[in-house]
């Protein structure tokens, strides 16, 4: 799906904010719902069914992460939070039920959009035919359990190419380190908490090596004290100058 055309669900309960917000989308092409309250969003989201949801976590009426909670019993439809600054606890509730990323406010515009198509582009991980995943030149074979970085093999521990595919396979979204622990280490993760940095650090550096470069840094970015986000690289499309909201 192209990102302009897009159908968006904006919850916000402050109404600058949710104004400048739809003028903004609908401008740059997106088909724009919004919504002032949970019981609001739930009812736009039952009308419409819309692509991606922004969600304000702060809502009058219910906690936010309800509201996600509702619309993942029945869809994987993006959602990305729109959160206060400051308020981590929430955030890492919200991606661990179920967001696909957040914002902090107050967020540039450009960065919003750039959040939109990253989201909107997943829509599933970048699986090719051959069931291989891909992020720039880096190739994951899940059936051969090899990775390649152009075409040519990089070694990895048992470890360390699971934590690679599950990053993988989560493009475009911010991944908690609850959620890669508890998805690499299982049950006995509670010992890996403080080395997930580590294998990190290890993976990045051999992708690095490996003729990835110092692109890597973007391409599995940390988000501190939350998780990872991956994303291949940006291309250079011009975006709007920053704005507030
Ligand atoms: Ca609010």
């Amino acid at each position: 799906m192209t990102a302009s055309g897009a159908w968006l669900l904006v919850v916000e309960d402050e109404e600058p904010a949710r104004r400048l917000l739809r003028a903004y989308l609908a401008r740059r092409g997106y088909r724009v719902d919004e919504a002032a309250s949970a019981r609001e969003a739930m009812r736009a989201w039952e009308a419409h069914r819309p692509d991606l949801v922004l969600l304000d976590l702060g809502l009058p009426d219910l906690d936010g992460v309800e509201v996600i909670r509702r619309i993942r019993r029945d869809a994987v439809t993006p959602i990305i939070v729109l959160s206060a600054r400051g308020e981590e606890r929430d955030k890492v509730a919200g991606l661990e039920a179920g967001a696909d990323d957040y914002l902090s406010k107050p967020f540039s515009i450009g960065e919003l959009e750039a959040r939109i198509r990253a989201v909107l582009r997943r829509l599933g991980p970048d699986v090719g035919p051959d069931g291989r995943l891909r992020l720039g030149q880096v190739e994951l074979d899940p059936v051969r359990r090899s990775v390649t970085v152009a075409g040519d093999p990089v070694h990895f521990s048992p470890r360390e190419y699971e934590l690679l595919k599950v990053l993988l396979s989560n493009q475009g979204r911010l991944v908690t380190r609850e959620r890669l622990l508890r998805a690499v280490w299982g049950h006995e993760h509670a010992g890996a908490r403080e080395y997930l940095h580590v294998y990190v650090g290890r993976l990045r550096h051999k992708l690095a090596d490996a003729g990835v470069g110092p692109a890597i840094e973007q391409m599995i970015a940390t988000e501190p004290g939350i998780g990872y986000r991956v994303a291949a690289p940006r291309p250079t499309v011009p975006l709007d100058a920053p704005a507030a909201v």
